[in-house]
């Protein structure tokens, strides 16, 4: 079992190796959502290719052991020129208010109270959950028999305090003159780490989540928050430091610990996140857990995804392309094209979604399908023998080397290439359906709906389609006409020219 793998820490591609004494084991925790909103495709990028590395994993053959969080508190939006920074669950609550004064909350939505953050964080989770099993997040699935596999911090306070009441008796933190306890950053030689920065560098918060009036009380400016007592918030608790809030950092340390490492102190093998949660909320976890363990590591490799733009630009909800899972499905694309479009591009370059990007994946994915069905049916013949198992090791080794989705998915639609379909029934070869459907699952495709709706994606490429083929009939361009004609045969679309010009109709499969 070989794998290699980026690590965040060490800036390079090293031997991934578990702790696991046999060499099998792997355990992984991944940053979820914070669940005051739709998940957007940015964010699923990340979830995305977090589940790719688990699915890579195992196909190397690693039993993988996953914990993905839903934060529904404590995570602060950043203070904005003059704002300051609130709680997301009371953004949230604004929002539906609103969305329930224009009548435009959505129909599942009506019976919420958007005063009662817990209920808010309870739609959210479940959406999520929706959206994540729809796109095969195995740990989604998985959540259903076992929903400790994806842990919410409201249920982890006690563990949050007893980690605070820790990091304050060895010293790693303080009660200062505001009441609140803050993690003391000069406290742990290593912080910064990660991140590529150092404490002198760190003018600033960590993350800006505590006003002017708070940055004045703390040691060092870096210095973040633990514990925030405040009787005024929404979602507050008892403390030995005032009824309040924990830091948001202080949830993925504690579940992390609690659910992965019982038995390897604390320490966990991988961790990941989106390229934003590097700093601060990555290095904070570092700092309380090592600081607070003992050892010298927290999680032993760390897996971050870069951004997402979409169409070039940056996603904002003002441009309106925050697109949702929900967006893409209602214009026609299947959950399938959808993941795999997200995670098409390596997760260590900035990806850039299109619709063209998704129509072209879209396609690609209803080519595998047809391939899938035909050969379960026996009606697929290759040109080369067993073409899909021959590239099963070229397949595996790109994939082990960091996530080479590229490569990997080249040697399939290579495979997949040396097939034609539509020969009478034969025999069904076994050995080439399992490699084909080892490799779908691997992507992740295998199981999803992988066909398009019959939605304005696919119908928007099929006129597309059309017209450049009568344009090419037009020019007497007989070449490229045939071929458009084959090509949408092969999407499943028949064409017929009468005097009114030409006529398309789907062929029932
Ligand atoms: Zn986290």
């Amino acid at each position: 079992m070989s794998f290699r793998l980026y690590n965040t820490l060490t800036h390079g591609i090293e031997q991934f190796t578990p702790l696991d004494a046999a060499g099998r084991r792997v355990t992984f925790y991944s940053c979820g959502p914070t669940v005051y909103d739709f998940a957007h495709i940015g964010n699923f990028r990340s979830f995305l290719n977090a589940d790719l590395l688990r699915k890579a994993l195992e196909l190397t053959g690693y039993e993988v052991v996953h914990v993905m969080n839903m934060t529904d508190v404590g995570h602060m939006t950043e203070p904005d020129a003059g704002v300051e920074a609130e709680d997301r669950m009371e953004v949230a609550g604004r929002r539906l208010l609103e969305a329930k004064k224009s009548g435009t909350l959505p129909a599942d939505a009506g019976d919420i109270d958007p005063g009662d953050p817990w209920a808010i964080a309870d739609y959210y989770c479940r959406a999520f959950l929706d959206d994540a099993r729809r796109l095969g997040l195995t740990v989604a699935i998985e959540a259903a028999e076992r929903p400790d596999l994806m842990p919410r911090p409201t249920r982890y306070i006690d563990e949050m305090i007893e980690l605070v009441g820790t990091l304050i008796e060895k010293r790693s933190a303080y009660v200062a003159g505001d009441g609140a306890v803050y993690f003391d950053v000069r406290s742990f030689p290593d912080y910064g780490r990660l991140s590529g920065n150092s404490i002198d560098q760190l003018r600033e918060a960590a993350g800006g989540r505590i006003d002017e009036a708070h940055q004045a009380v703390k040691k060092h400016p870096a210095d973040f928050l633990l514990w925030k007592p405040d009787r005024q918030h929404t979602m507050r608790w008892p403390s030995p430091w005032g009824e309040g809030y924990p830091g948001w950092h202080l949830e993925c340390s504690v579940m992390a610990s609690s659910l992965l490492g019982r038995e390897t102190g604390g320490v966990i093998d991988l961790h990941s996140g989106g390229e934003d949660n590097i700093f601060p909320h990555h290095e904070c976890e570092i700092a309380q857990t090592c600081s607070a363990s003992g050892e010298p590591l927290f999680a032993r490799y760390w897996f971050h995804t870069r951004h997402l733009t979409v169409e070039g630009a940056k996603m904002s909800k003002s441009t309106g392309n925050f697109h949702t899972l929900a967006d893409l499905m209602d214009r026609g694309a299947s959950p399938a094209a959808i993941r795999l479009e997200l995670t098409r591009t390596h997760y260590r370059s900035n990806a850039n979604f299109t619709f063209q990007g998704l129509r072209d994946t879209q396609r690609l994915v209803d080519r595998w399908s047809r391939l899938d069905e035909a050969l379960g049916a026996g009606c697929a013949r290759s040109t080369g023998t067993a073409p899909l198992h021959a590239a099963l090791g070229e397949f595996r080794t790109a994939l082990s080397d960091d996530l080479n989705v590229a490569g990997a998915i080249g040697a399939l639609s290579r495979a997949v290439g040396g097939y034609t379909i539509d020969n009478p029934a034969g025999e069904v070869p076994q050995n080439e359906l399992d490699a084909l459907r080892t490799m779908l699952k691997a992507l992740g495709v295998l199981g999803l709906d992988r066909a398009a709706a019959s939605g304005t994606l696919d119908e928007t490429l099929i006129e597309t389609r059309v017209s450049e083929r009568a344009a090419a009939r037009t020019a007497r361009d007989w070449a490229t006409s045939d071929r458009i004609r084959d090509e949408l045969l092969l999407m499943g679309v028949a064409i017929k020219d009468g005097p009114d010009g030409t006529t398309w109709t789907r062929i029932a499969r």
